[in-house]
């Protein structure tokens, strides 16, 4: 399964940062950008992390995904920015063109295609005295 495999490494990753870089408390959040092009089921993904993250330091914390829309890149004619999309009534999604918006050649993605972890979510557990 795709989600489990993303889960796997996003949780992976997650887990080697917390090792170099320990934080003060529980996370409870981990926000993470998903580009759009980046197929996947929010909800699958949500669950693999669950489970997998079950026992580690990490149990309990809550992916919050961030959708991240496509940019692309024109070589022919230099325009950078949003991509178009096509909507069709009816369907559950907008589906972005590869092409430029002003020439219609092919442009880059420059944004969009990337599973990206941009931050944590830390309650702090109360400072106990320690006299
Ligand atoms: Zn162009």
């Amino acid at each position: 399964m795709h989600e489990y495999s993303l889960a796997q490494g996003l949780l992976g990753s997650l887990l080697d940062y917390l090792r170099e870089h320990p934080v003060p408390g529980k996370v409870k959040k981990v926000h993470v950008q998903k580009g759009e092009l980046v197929v996947l089921s929010e909800w699958a993904l949500k669950e693999a992390f669950s489970i997998l993250s079950a026992g580690t330091e990490l149990s309990g914390a809550e992916l919050v995904i961030e959708n991240i829309p496509v940019r692309v890149r024109c070589p022919s004619c230099g325009y950078e920015g949003d991509a178009r999309y096509l909507v069709e009534e009816g369907w559950h999604m907008a589906i972005p063109i590869l092409s430029c918006p002003q020439c219609s050649l092919p442009a880059e993605v420059i944004s969009g295609k990337e599973l990206a972890i941009v931050g944590l979510g830390v309650e702090e557990t109360p400072a106990e005295a320690k006299s």
